[in-house]
């Protein structure tokens, strides 16, 4: 029975924001089965993992089972698409269940995607598809894995619904778990509505789940708005250093918590190119692996633009007080970038910068010169602060620029062991993702488990998994993503 098999749903969100959340129901799945459940995460939230295979939890993780304390409820939420500002998006086939207080006593949401239209759906069809929905679960748990701040996902259940995309696609329901849904849009959402007491009761909110430090500052939402600008530029850092491309940083798909969201037209960096764009329609690279960081401060400005009259009373001095919290962006960016990038490199944290400064610049046109694999490049570096140089040595063009280079870094002293702490050995790479989505999506669970099992420890290199290791092959062509 769901009441006694399953842990409290709060439903904090849908009690406190009516405004922000129309309660609704998941469409009945005719044939649910679970495809892929996340037993640790399970664990972790206090979810029995046994009831949640059972038929009635397989229900449960895709909205069909509601526990009598839950209020499921679509959100809305505003967002700048592309540089375009659409006043009203919101979860257009997606729920938010309600929250779940972990193990660890943290709030945590349990949310659905592709759960059925909703009053958001617009012209959508508010359905998923399996491959999109297990390319959630992979890339997303491999963040984490990685130890970048995210989204987690718990479950993917086939519905037995077909969707109709360019051909006809088995349906599936994403259970996604995040510190929260608030997002950048929401803000912009309750700001659009000129309800300011709305606005403010969303901002108490977000400092009392995400940035608590905030609540003892004078002037407690610009310390918000500076404290969102410091967890999204420590975020974009980390992108940028595993070579990850979002792919579809619209507001509405950046969190005020500062964990990544949305893993749609998203795509790790094979060959190392600051122009990679994968996504078939940002057909303008708005969105390019090298823009990321000035889009986040662009979406970090629609933030401060919101949250404007809650920090001062008076327009031109909430303007001047944003416009300084912004200017924080760069400078926290780029310090969080180039200690990544030292440590990348296995250089002492207090190294000069006149000495890493030029080993990282020299090092990156290397790379770029060559298109070398990203990750693999770095990997290899580890091998070559072991005397080992033969695989960098391969993959670079400009050979005696890089032994020159090659003999500045040893001189500077790089520790190996660390290096291998931070440069992956396993990402979820294209080739593989593909290849596993087109697999489940015909049923084939094999290769979605083997590639999870692979990114689950990826700084740990295993023998037998160097397949999940090597670049993709010549014969898999440039890469387009699709949402
Ligand atoms: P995204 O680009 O994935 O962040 O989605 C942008 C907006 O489109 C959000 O409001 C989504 O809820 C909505 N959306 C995306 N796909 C669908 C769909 N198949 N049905 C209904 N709404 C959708
Ligand atoms: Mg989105
Ligand atoms: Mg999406």
């Amino acid at each position: 029975d769901i009441a006694a098999s399953t842990i409290a749903f709060k439903g904090q969100f849908a009690r406190e924001f009516p405004e922000l959340a129309i309660p609704w129901r998941a469409e009945e799945a005719p044939d649910p089965q679970l495809l892929v459940l996340n037993q640790p995460l399970a664990v972790e939230l206090g979810f029995d993992p046994g009831f949640l295979r059972s038929p009635e939890g397989v229900r449960l993780l895709i909205g069909n089972a509601i526990p009598e304390d839950a209020t499921p409820v679509a959100q809305g939420y505003s967002g700048h698409q592309f540089g375009w500002y659409s006043p009203r998006l919101g979860d257009g086939r997606a729920l938010l269940l309600g929250e779940v207080a972990g193990t660890d006593g943290k709030l945590r949401d349990i949310h659905l995607k592709g759960s059925g239209r909703t009053p958001f759906a617009r012209n959508g069809d508010g359905q998923a598809a399996i491959g999109p929905m297990m390319r959630e679960y992979i890339v997303s748990e491999s963040m984490h894995a990685l130890g970048v701040p995210t989204t987690r996902s718990l479950a993917v259940v086939a519905t037995g619904r077909s969707v109709q995309r360019e051909t006809l696609l088995p349906g599936a329901v994403l259970t996604r778990v995040a510190s929260s849904h608030v997002r950048v849009g929401s803000f912009q959402y309750a700001r659009a509505s000129n309800d300011m007491e709305l606005l403010r009761r969303l901002a108490d909110h977000a400092i009392e789940r995400h940035h608590p430090a905030s609540d003892g500052e004078a002037n407690r939402y610009l310390a918000l708005l500076k404290s969102v600008i410091s967890v999204q530029a420590q975020l974009v850092a980390q992108w940028m250093l595993v070579g990850f491309v979002h792919g579809v940083m619209n507001t509405d798909n950046m969190t005020v918590s500062g964990e990544t969201i949305d893993y749609g037209p998203c795509a790790f960096m094979d060959g190392f190119d600051p122009g990679a764009v994968y996504s078939s329609i940002d057909e303008q690279g708005r969105y390019a692996y090298r823009n990321q960081p000035v889009v986040a401060e662009w979406n970090l400005a629609r933030f401060a633009e919101a949250l404007a009259p809650l920090i001062h009373e008076d327009e031109e001095q909430a303007v001047a007080l944003a416009v300084e919290a912004l200017g924080g962006f760069r400078q926290q960016y780029s310090d969080a970038w180039f200690s990544g990038m030292v440590a990348k490199l296995g250089l002492p944290e207090g190294i000069d910068d006149a000495v890493s400064s030029p080993l990282v610049d020299g090092l990156l046109g290397l790379i770029q010169e060559a298109r070398a694999d990203y990750t693999s490049f770095f990997r290899n570096l580890g091998k070559a602060a072991r005397g080992d140089v033969e695989p960098t040595r391969g993959a670079v063009l400009d050979l005696a620029a890089f032994d020159e280079w090659l003999d500045r870094w040893r001189a500077a002293g790089p520790d190996a062991d660390a290096m291998d702490r931070v440069n992956p050995v396993y990402i979820p790479r294209n080739h593989l993702v593909e290849e596993a989505l087109a697999a489940a999506s015909n049923g084939d669970l094999g290769p979605t488990v083997q590639l999870l099992e692979a990114i689950s420890s990826p700084y740990v290199e295993r023998p037998g998994l160097e397949k999940f290791a090597a670049p993709a092959p010549e014969s898999f062509g440039p890469y387009r993503t699709f949402c």
